[in-house]
């Protein structure tokens, strides 16, 4: 059955009201703000918060364990990538943004392996289905940092085998601290490759 839609009032249909509303509490958030500070630079009002912006990248909040980071495939102990190329992850990911083509494994003791596997970052939602819909644990989100935040094309952030690799590369040797001082150090440079970035580091 169709719902009528709720007819608009005049006031409704010019937006004016919602205008001036907003903007009165955008205003009023920044006066009690800035009053706030003005008062703890004295000394007083030390009870009450004042909202404060986390300056990112240059500073980070401390993120709970469940934080779902950017993704990285996991190795097996020789280093090549535990991923069997199943397609389970691309299949539960709802945004669909998991693009995995499959190949042939020269071991004859490995099935499959992902010759390409990619995540476009603009479209993932980091919901996590892709990892707990991976029977081998070869994807996770644990590396507590952002997927890439700067760019100029869209292929800057779709995320290849190599660079999801890499992820799991840095975390083993050098701790997870590693992952986002590439990327502070990185961003300072300018840089728009490298590891941990979301750059193509090889063709994967
Ligand atoms: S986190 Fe969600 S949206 Fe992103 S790749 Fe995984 S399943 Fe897809
Ligand atoms: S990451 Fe896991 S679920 Fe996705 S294709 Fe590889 S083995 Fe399958």
């Amino acid at each position: 059955m169709e719902t009528p839609r709720p007819r608009l009032t005049l006031a409704e249909r010019l937006y004016l009201p919602q205008v001036i509303g907003g903007i009165a509490v955008t205003t009023r958030h920044f006066a009690r703000n800035l009053a706030l500070h003005t008062l703890h630079l004295f000394g007083l009002a030390k009870d009450r918060a004042a909202a404060v912006t986390t300056q990112y990248p240059e500073e980070r909040k401390t993120y709970t364990e469940g934080y779902r980071g950017a993704h990285r495939l996991t190795l097996k102990p020789d280093g090549s990538v535990r991923c069997t190329a199943c397609f389970l992850c691309a299949t539960a990911c709802p945004a669909k943004c998991i693009n995995i083509e499959a190949g042939e494994h020269p071991d004859p003791n490995v099935e499959k392996y992902p010759v390409r596997y990619e995540i476009d970052t603009l479209q993932c939602i980091y919901c996590g289905m892709c990892v707990e819909a991976c029977p081998c644990d070869a994807i996770r989100m644990d590396t507590f940092v952002h997927p890439r935040l700067w760019g100029y094309q869209r292929e800057d952030f779709i995320e290849p085998k190599a660079v999801l690799m890499e992820r799991s590369r840095i975390l083993q040797t050098r701790g997870r601290d590693a992952l986002m001082e590439d990327m502070q150090r990185a961003y300072e440079r300018g840089e728009d490759r490298g590891p941990a970035l979301g750059g193509r580091l090889t063709p994967s």
